[in-house]
């Protein structure tokens, strides 16, 4: 969770009674109740409301129908609604922990691992974890055997990835006063056992370029800074470059040519698709999901991202971010996943034109075969046991 997924209020009442009363179809019909239009005066408008509504019927069909895979999520309970909805559209997840020294529900690391194993139980085959270890710990004489240690417990109970994340390069300092950086020799053999494993490191490394520069109210990570401000870095003397922390990332992959990486949030580098192109071009272990970072895509022209998907079709994953806090209202928290997946699916695999945050957005109309990577089998491939 970084960007923080966008929230769309929509109609409560509507969405339980109709559940009640009619199952699938009808909850997708609730779940669209949520304007897509920005415009007040068209998405209150009761006709407009129900061409929203069937317009993500019909996009939730698409996207059930390829049997996706989300592979980044955060889920924090288990419940039988949710458990529903990955029924309904056939939807795999990879829920991802992180250890976030800020959150009360995720400051401590076994309990998170023990929740998310209770949630790949009861997903029955709906949902796999992606597990981490504690980079607080970095200072401990055992930090580096105790992170292998736990990573090797999680992956015999089928723990299929792990994960660093901007605390690594952003916010944990070593015993010198300096921001550890992602390739520090502590962390190396936490990599090289990952590898031998077979299993893939996922990162979150750096943020937005936003977070460096002046402030911006029209990026689309700008709000989720005024509610974060510890990760707007802008101004902060002695604190380390965005490309310093993705040299430490490129350094990694370098070093671990036998370990796939897949870099989430388009590998921070959400602003230059060329650049990833780089990357993909210079590290063939290398990997993006698009989670929460889909904005951006809809900011570049259409034609540019199509090119760029279908060329690198092969080392795009598709993700979301989505979360399903502790004390989240559960209806409420999955209209906002089914809106997510509607918007997306229509944005990669239709020619619509769609409203969004104010912005026309032309759909990517793009081909079965890469549609079926991107949300499906690329997941399975860069992430084995998916
Ligand atoms: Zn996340």
């Amino acid at each position: 969770m970084t960007v923080l997924s966008k929230r769309y209020p929509g109609s409560i009442a509507s969405s339980i009674l109709v559940q009640l009363l009619l199952g699938f179809c009808i909850s997708l019909y609730s779940a669209a109740q949520t304007p897509v239009s920005s415009n007040p005066a068209s998405s209150n408008s009761k006709n407009d409301s129900q061409e929203n509504s069937a317009a993500e019927q019909a996009a939730l069909r698409g996207f059930a129908a390829i049997h996706p895979i989300d592979v980044h999520v955060h889920v924090f309970k288990t419940d039988p609604a949710f458990q529903q909805m990955l029924e309904q559209l056939n939807l795999k997840v990879l829920d991802i922990l992180v250890m976030d020294d800020t959150l009360p529900y995720r400051k401590q690391l076994q309990p998170q691992v023990d929740e998310g194993f209770a949630l790949v139980k009861n997903g029955h085959g709906h949902v796999a974890l992606c597990t981490t270890f504690d980079p607080y710990k970095f200072d401990s004489a055992t930090f580096t055997a105790d992170a292998i240690k736990q990573i090797n417990r999680d992956f015999a109970h089928g723990a299929v990835a792990v994960k660093i994340w901007k605390n690594i390069g952003m916010e944990i300092k070593n015993s010198s006063g300096q921001y550890i950086m992602a390739d520090d020799p502590k962390l190396e053999p936490i990599y090289k056992d990952i590898a031998a494993h077979g299993k893939t490191l996922m990162t979150h490394l750096a943020e937005p370029d936003v977070a460096w520069g002046p402030p911006d109210p029209s990026d689309p990570s700008w709000s989720y800074y005024q509610e974060n401000p510890q990760w707007y870095v802008a101004n902060r003397p002695g604190f380390p470059s965005k490309q310093k922390i993705l040299e430490a990332r490129d350094h990694i992959l370098a070093e671990n040519p036998d370990l796939r990486m897949v870099g989430v949030h388009l590998g921070s580098m959400e602003r230059n698709l060329d650049n990833i192109a780089a990357h993909f071009d210079k590290y063939p272990n290398f990997a993006i999901d698009m989670a929460a970072r889909m904005d951006y895509l809809m900011l570049t022209p259409p034609e540019k991202v199509r090119a760029f998907l279908i060329k690198y079709q092969d080392r795009v994953l598709y993700g979301t971010d989505l979360d399903l806090l502790p004390d989240a209202d559960v209806q409420e928290t999955l209209k906002d996943w089914r809106s997510t997946y509607a918007r997306d699916w229509k944005y990669l695999a239709t020619g619509e034109t769609f409203s969004f945050e104010g912005k026309q957005v032309q759909g990517l109309n793009l081909p079965q075969p890469v549609l079926q990577k991107i949300f499906r089998s690329n997941a399975v491939h860069w992430i084995p046991g998916l």
